[in-house]
């Protein structure tokens, strides 16, 4: 019976390590899925590896007995591998959650680590930072159609929302390290002074307003001095390519 005993476990730990990695695989392709579901597949197919509650046991012929799966040499085992499927399901669930407590930390350490830079609009590139026209231009262009979405390129603060000269109607936003941001030419405002902006967050429209010749943003970055520096290689930096 002790030998008996023996095999079962093993052939039982066998079957919890595949249902382990099945579980696994399953919840790569589904998160969303019901915790409920896996377990009761495990379970079927750890019963499966002990030779029980196969098709063949319930199947329709019937005359040969129940132990049709097992084989006459084992010993006993209609009682032991219930008992033992029980706790693998236990153990399964438990390794589910770990993982899933796992997969859940490295998506938050994922989103902290992320640099959270976005464009600040969609559209095409026309015009780059420094001399043009016998004058010197002190930021990029990006060209699209009147009141496509401008966005914040990271968190900050709005510190004007309104008319400036030759700009038309602008935002400017100030980030976490002391760098503004400048958003020129708008045709409307869709932020107020003072309010909180995350990357991404719409800030304003884009237009034709001030001294532009054609609906485009006038996109500035101001460092921690206050020069107004290439926005360029400063978004290249930060992971993000305006072509
Ligand atoms: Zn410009």
């Amino acid at each position: 019976m002790l030998r008996g005993r023996i095999v079962v476990a093993a052939v039982a730990a066998g079957a919890f390590a595949a249902a382990g990695q099945a579980m696994a695989a399953e919840q790569d392709q589904s998160d969303s899925q019901q915790d409920d579901s896996t377990p009761l597949a495990s379970s079927q197919e750890a019963a499966a590896s002990l030779g029980t509650a196969t098709e063949e046991n319930t199947g329709t012929k019937g005359s040969d007995g129940a132990s049709a799966g097992v084989g006459g040499a084992a010993p006993s085992p209609e009682v032991l591998p219930v008992a033992r499927t029980a706790n693998t399901d236990d153990e399964v669930r438990k390794i589910a959650k770990s993982q899933r407590v796992e997969r859940a930390r490295e998506a938050a350490i994922r989103e902290a680590r992320q640099p959270d830079y976005v464009a600040p609009a969609e559209g095409t590139f026309t015009s780059g930072f420094g001399g043009r026209w016998g004058t010197t231009h002190y930021g990029i262009d990006i060209a699209n159609s009147k009141g496509t979405k401008i966005s914040s390129v990271a968190e900050g603060t709005v510190l004007e929302a309104g008319p400036a000269s030759g700009f038309g109607l602008w935002v400017r936003v100030q980030h976490t390290d002391g760098t503004i941001t400048v958003y020129g030419h708008v045709h409307s405002v869709t932020v107020q002074e003072g309010e909180k902006v995350e990357a991404g967050d719409q800030i304003a429209t884009m237009g034709n307003r001030g001294f532009s010749t054609g609906t485009h943003l006038h996109f500035e970055v101001w460092n921690q001095g206050g020069k107004k520096i290439n926005p360029l290689p400063w978004l290249n930096a930060r992971g993000v390519n305006v072509t």
